[in-house]
């Protein structure tokens, strides 16, 4: 028997670190940023320190979307190889995504120790690895590919990764990733912005926008205003509700968390793990000793059909899990699901989809999603102000 639906108020108010007020009454601002989650946080943080005068406005409490079930793991290596993006998209465009990757986890690690958030940032070495014969040749495409452009990468064979824990063939270990706790890292930040000068309201849904020269009108459903001078959406997923064009891939991903061990199981205490199975495994640990392990997508039809199969997929990734580490005794503790999107060449959508329009997108979409939405506040200003950016070309609408 089910003795409570999802949202009782004292377990959701409880685990609300802030919340805001909704909006009231009609206002006029710079800039709107739609949407509270990692992104909407992170271009604010940055608004802000350009002393912009900011509203946020999200439909329902902050951080309860993508960035509240996300496992946070932070990689350069984007969902597609690099020796594949190159093809894709060409070199100089490949290369430059991995390094800038790169470089937002350590822009990443600037942002917590500048904001003092207590969100368990640690850095970890990543393993990318493979238990099939056949995709070995794939993975020593990949190694050769980023050692020849300067990543820092080792390749591990099967015994090396024994020592590690992890039963399987061949990987490439590299030496920049991490973890951290998103939900707090993005209250932390949006609860700085409010200090720092940033309204932001939750449980304000923007129903409608109006294109005008000059101020544009965004309106809620109680027919409530907000003019402003540039509407920044930083919606997430539900951004196929408002870009014309269909540049994502919608998908229903799961996670699991182990019950918590006494210390963190050894093979996690200094990395992280994906596989290169098509969707593919991923697993980390937590600085309270659980154990994360992500996957099992399956094409996203609608909620019901996701969440139906949450037993399922429990059981699933247990059994992967317990393929993959035979010797950590994982225990299951909560499973959730989440929707998740691929673009086509694994990149993001940053800046204006029409150039005449004060209107910019920062969707980072795919498993570097929050990578991508560091990397976005390098340009969010220069997608304001009309100037060239390398992420606003290389990450258009256009493409
Ligand atoms: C299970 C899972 C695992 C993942 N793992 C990783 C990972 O390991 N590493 C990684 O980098 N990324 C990962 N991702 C992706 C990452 O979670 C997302 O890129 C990131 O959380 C997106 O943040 P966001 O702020 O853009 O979106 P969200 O957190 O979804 O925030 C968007 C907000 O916009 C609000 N909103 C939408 N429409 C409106 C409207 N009309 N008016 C007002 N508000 C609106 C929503 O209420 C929501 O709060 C994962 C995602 C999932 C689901």
């Amino acid at each position: 028997m089910n003795l409570r639906s999802n949202e009782p108020y004292w377990l959701v108010k409880n685990a609300f670190e802030n919340s805001y007020p909704s909006l009231q009454t009609s206002i006029t601002t710079d800039v709107l940023v739609i949407g509270g989650g990692i992104t909407g946080a992170l271009i604010t943080y940055q608004l802000v320190k350009e002393g912009r005068e900011v509203v946020l406005a999200d439909r329902r409490d902050v951080c309860s979307g993508s960035s509240a079930v996300t496992t946070a793991m932070l990689q350069y290596e984007i969902d597609v190889p690099l020796f594949q993006l190159i093809e894709q998209r060409g070199e100089a465009t490949a290369v430059s995504s991995y390094k800038n990757c790169e470089k937002a986890i350590f822009d990443l690690k600037k942002i917590v120790e500048e904001t003092g958030s207590k969100c368990h940032f640690e850095l970890k070495k990543s393993i990318y690895f493979t238990a099939d014969k056949g995709d070995e040749k794939m993975l020593e495409e990949e190694f050769h590919a980023r050692k020849k452009f300067g990543f820092s990468v080792e390749w591990l064979d099967r015994n090396q990764l024994k020592d590690l824990g992890l039963i399987a063939r061949v990987a490439i270990q590299s030496d920049s990733g991490a973890v951290f706790d998103p939900y707090k890292f993005t209250c932390d930040l949006l609860g700085l912005c409010a200090k720092k000068g940033a309204t932001i309201f939750d449980r304000t849904e923007i129903k409608k926008i109006r294109p005008r020269p000059g101020k544009m009108i965004a309106t809620t459903p109680e027919k409530l205003t907000i003019k402003a001078n540039h509407f920044i959406h930083c919606t997430g997923y539900e951004s196929v509700k408002t870009v014309s064009k269909k540049i994502v891939n919608l998908k229903s991903t799961y996670a699991l968390a182990s019950e918590a061990f006494e210390a963190l199981p050894f093979p996690f205490k200094n990395h992280i793990f994906w596989d290169t199975s098509s969707p593919y495994f991923y697993f980390r640990g937590t600085a309270d000793n659980r154990v994360i392990a992500g996957g099992g997508d399956e094409p996203f039809k609608n909620t019901t059909k996701r969440d139906a199969l949450l037993n399922k997929k429990r059981e699933f990734l247990t059994r992967q899990f317990n393929r993959y580490f035979p010797d950590i005794s994982f225990a299951p503790d909560y499973i959730w699901a989440g929707t998740f999107g691929e673009t086509k060449d694994g990149l993001p959508f940053i800046g204006r989809p029409k150039p005449e329009i004060n209107e910019h997108y920062v969707l980072g979409f795919g498993g570097n999603g929050i990578t991508y939405s560091v990397m976005a506040m390098d340009a969010i200003i220069d997608s304001m102000n009309h100037n060239n950016h390398i992420f606003l070309n290389d990450y258009g609408f256009d493409r």
